[in-house]
This record gives C-alpha cells, sequence and structure tokens, in this order.
C-alpha cells in the first residue's frame, strides 16, 4: 500500500438540514491557518478520487467536482473545484474569497440537473446559470487571481459561490415549472 493512500481522509460533509449551510460565510484572511490548508488538501483529495471510479467504489464516495468550506461546518469563504477536463486529467480550482466581477448575458442549464454532496437525493429541475463567469479571488499565498470559466465549470462556480451565501442549487428551481425548454435556454 502505498503511504498516499493510506493518508487518504474522507470528509464529513454536512447534509443539506443543516442550518450551518444557510449562513452567509465571512472573508477568509491571510496568511491562512495550517488546519485551513490542510482542509483544501484533504478537499482536492477527496473531489479527485470520488471522480476517479476505482477510488470511488473503494471509499464509498459520491462523484462531485466542487465543495465549499460550509459544507464541512467552516463559514468562511473559501471553495474547491477539481474539474476533469480529459478523461483521468484534472485541473484544480482553489479560491479564496471568490466573487463573480462579470458574467455572460448566455443563460444555460445542465440538462440532467444539478447535484451537491450535502444533498443526499435527487432533485429534479433545471438550475439557470450564466454560460460564462469571471471570477476574482486570492489563492491560498494571497495572491489576487482571475478565473474565466465557461459551460460546466462556469456552473461549478456559481454553486459553489452560491454555498458561501447559504444558497443550495434548488432554491434556484421554479417549483412551479422545474424546466425550461430548450429555446428559453441552453441546455448542455
Ligand atoms: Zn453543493
Amino acid at each position: 500500500m502505498c503511504g498516499d493512500e493510506f493518508m487518504f481522509k474522507k470528509l464529513n460533509i454536512l447534509d443539506e438540514k443543516d442550518k450551518r449551510l444557510r449562513k452567509i460565510s465571512k472573508d477568509a484572511t491571510f496568511p491562512l491557518a495550517k488546519e485551513e490548508k490542510q482542509l483544501i488538501q484533504d478537499m482536492i483529495k477527496h473531489l479527485t478520487y470520488s471522480q476517479i471510479e476505482e477510488y470511488e467504489k473503494k471509499y464509498d464516495l459520491r462523484p462531485g467536482m466542487g465543495l465549499a468550506f460550509p459544507q464541512l461546518g467552516i463559514n468562511k469563504r473559501i471553495i474547491v473545484i477539481v474539474d476533469e477536463y480529459d478523461e483521468g486529467k484534472f485541473d484544480n480550482y482553489v479560491v479564496i474569497n471568490p466573487v463573480i466581477v462579470s458574467n455572460s448575458k448566455e443563460i444555460i442549464a445542465a440538462d440532467a440537473g444539478e447535484g451537491c454532496l450535502s444533498v443526499n437525493r435527487e432533485v429534479e429541475g433545471h438550475v439557470p446559470r450564466y454560460a460564462r463567469v469571471t471570477v476574482e479571488g486570492f489563492d491560498e499565498e494571497g495572491n489576487k487571481i482571475r478565473i474565466r470559466a465557461r459551460e460546466d465549470l462556469s456552473i461549478a462556480f456559481q454553486h459553489e459561490i452560491d454555498h458561501l451565501n447559504g444558497i443550495l442549487f434548488f432554491d434556484h428551481i421554479n417549483k412551479k415549472r422545474p424546466f425550461f425548454h430548450e429555446n428559453e435556454i441552453r441546455l448542455i
């Protein structure tokens, strides 16, 4: 067994009923604490493993591409996204105090709906999101960063930033008419 695998710690992710998920999180301050940096690494690992079939099965993980600190019970504005941009190839995004500074007019939605590691049930319906967003924030060392995201990565950023404001994806679903038509918004 390799040491790396031995160190894998499955995260204890809060369920949607937990009130901490509904709070507005506070800005993180620099330098980040050692524990915060460690948690970020654990989140990256959890999300990466959850998207690799072998580890997903081995550790009984639900696949997911993003997590926000409030989901771990810490109401600080830190998000982590692990995007499989090509088969078996992952890009990690860690953004401290993220802000959407611009967005496209175009609206999209994931046709299959969205999921969340804090929501342990199927929720049907389209979640309207900007097709493209520019996100500004800081890296772990406090350097200013700017990320342009489109399509599913754009959805992921909006979903995770919502967590920092106490919003869950199904809050955006119209209860009376949960599904859009293809001619209203672009379904991806
Ligand atoms: Zn979520």
